[in-house]
């Protein structure tokens, strides 16, 4: 029996609790008939034109992502511009767009437990752990399976998140030994200090030059810094698998695709070594 929107809504907020996102997101379904039957979902990290297409092809009926397609206040979704072109195709082709963000972060496990999970980062727990429940929270940090250099670790992460354009770069002694694992998938300048407490190095994306730079001569951990993108992308195959384990034991049917199209905003990279 396929399922309907409604229940995969009702299965993936079972996973990922709408309570546990930040009071300036927007999580949710955005467009879709919940009583619509869905036999194919496709997960990505970003509602955009070729995550859509790519949904088009394989005839998926529901797209869930991890980032809103709409977080600000719109007035208008006319296809003038990116968002409504998305948006009218999706609603034109009956294809439901549900996204799971900050509750998707905050939950366990959660978008940084499955970044964790690839890198071989154990006994983790939230780095910056929420006020009314400690379990839950922002980023992770762990134990690493086996102690590393700096150099090694970052080699590691290159070889297991998948390839950008960006690649990734570390900052630090590259002989600097790693037990202690601070991740944060996504944008984690924010909880630099609390890396900087309980770890060897922390691993997040967009970080910039003014901040890391006071970290480290502040006496702060190593850091290494990956794309965006594939700073989240591990939790696809997580979710998505979940997804289809919660549906079949409610009964119901769903096919389950992971995008692996990489939608990092950065296409070239030419580094060099000083
Ligand atoms: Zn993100």
């Amino acid at each position: 029996m396929p399922a309907t929107v409604g229940q995969v809504v009702r299965l993936l907020e079972h996973r990922y609790p709408v309570g546990l996102a930040a009071d300036w997101d927007a999580v949710g379904l955005t467009c879709g008939d919940p009583s619509a039957t869905v036999s194919r979902v496709l997960f990505a990290v970003d509602p955009v034109r070729d995550v859509v297409d790519e949904a088009l092809v394989l005839q998926a009926d529901m797209v869930v992502t991890h980032h809103p397609l709409l977080l600000r206040g719109v007035h208008s979704v006319a296809p003038v511009d990116h968002r409504g072109s998305v948006l009218h195709t999706l609603i034109t082709h009956g294809i439901a767009l549900y996204s799971a963000h900050t509750n998707a972060d905050h939950a366990r496990p959660g978008v940084s437990d499955a970044l964790a999970d690839v890198l071989g980062v154990t006994d983790t727990v939230p780095l910056v752990p929420e006020a009314h429940d400690a379990t839950v929270g922002t980023g992770r940090v762990g134990r690493l399976d086996e102690v590393l250099t700096l150099e090694a670790f970052t080699a590691r992460v290159g070889e297991r998140l998948p390839a950008t354009a960006q690649g990734v770069r570390a900052a630090g002694d590259p002989q600097r030994l790693i037990e202690t694992v601070a991740v944060c998938g996504g944008s984690g300048d924010a909880f630099l200090s609390d890396a900087a407490r309980i770890a060897d190095v922390y691993i997040t994306a967009d970080l910039r030059h003014h901040r890391a730079q006071d970290h480290l001569v502040d006496g702060g951990c190593a850091l290494v810094d990956v794309a965006h993108w594939a700073s989240e992308w591990p939790w696809l195959p997580v979710a998505a698998e979940a997804l289809r384990a919660d549906c079949a034991a409610a009964g119901s049917t769903v096919d389950v695709h992971v995008s692996t199209i990489v939608t990092d905003p950065w296409t070239l990279h030419r580094g060099s070594q000083p």
